[in-house]
């Protein structure tokens, strides 16, 4: 995924790119190569203002989940969107040694904030920031959908497609356990 930086004029231009499966497990963690089954899209418009570049873009495509409630795989739209501007580094090297690589390999490094940096070299490279990106828009307990009921945590139906007459352990209240005390102290009396 490269953008040759002298075709990025003052008038914006789009960019396209397929990332397949094996494209993201390359470079991602085992999160995202659990959840890529299908290619996804990346597309970046670049303009050129003074000496800086505008780089914005999103990434699209489904995704496949295992529900964190009741364990069904399930496939959600991902939509990642991204708008950086970049200063050209000239003779300036990023002061941490990965960041001066990724300058080097890429011809663009980000800061801390994935929302500006600085680019060198003949062309623009996306591949780290993307998946960067990626990984970072995943969701942190997927959901199949927002009102999982889940499994039952005694027979192990699932709870959003059968019922089952299993008694709702009683939740242990200070009370239950006074109660019990007090039994006890009455038993022994
Ligand atoms: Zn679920
Ligand atoms: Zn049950």
């Amino acid at each position: 995924m490269k953008i040759p930086i002298d075709r990025i004029t003052e008038s914006p231009e789009s960019w396209s790119f397929e990332a397949t499966p094996d494209w993201w497990r390359e470079r991602c963690d085992a999160e995202v190569r659990e959840a890529v089954a299908e290619p996804l899209g990346v597309t970046a418009r670049a303009h050129r203002m003074a000496d800086d570049l505008y780089l914005e873009g999103e990434v699209q495509g489904g995704l496949s989940f295992v529900c964190g409630r009741c364990l069904t795989r399930y496939r959600a739209p991902v939509r990642e969107s991204f708008r950086l501007v970049l200063e050209p580094a000239g003779s300036r090297v990023p002061a941490d040694p990965e960041g001066a690589a990724t300058l080097v390999r890429e011809g663009l490094v980000l800061g801390d904030e994935l929302e500006s940096g600085w680019f060198g070299g003949t062309e623009l490279g996306l591949d780290s920031f993307v998946a960067e990106l990626l990984m970072l828009g995943l969701p942190v307990q997927p959901l199949c959908r927002e009102d999982c009921k889940g499994l039952c945590p005694r027979c192990g139906v699932d709870r959003n497609t059968e019922s089952c007459d299993c008694q709702e352990p009683r939740p242990a209240s200070p009370f239950a356990v006074l109660e019990a005390l007090r039994d006890r102290d009455q038993e022994t009396t």
